[in-house]
């Protein structure tokens, strides 16, 4: 194994309004918290989301959010 950074065991799903995640085994399709579906990979170029804590793409610098932080109620 040398390659991980695409490896499954290592990603992780994003809820683009509240900020909340969930490891992609855990098969969580929508934000527990605020109902939003959860994405799985950058929506600008399609990397896999490989830091839970992350809010910007790794690859291309994106911002995983959809909805400004500030207009999240
Ligand atoms: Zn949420
Ligand atoms: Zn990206």
């Amino acid at each position: 194994m040398t390659n991980v950074s695409e490896n499954n065991n290592n990603r992780y799903r994003l809820c683009p309004k509240c900020g909340n995640f969930s490891h992609v085994a855990e098969e969580q399709f929508f934000c527990i918290l605020c109902g939003t579906k959860l994405i799985e990979s950058c929506h600008q170029c399609g990397k896999s989301i490989l830091h839970p804590q992350g809010k910007y793409c790794h690859h291309c610098g994106a911002t995983y959010r959809t909805v400004p932080a500030n207009a999240v109620q």
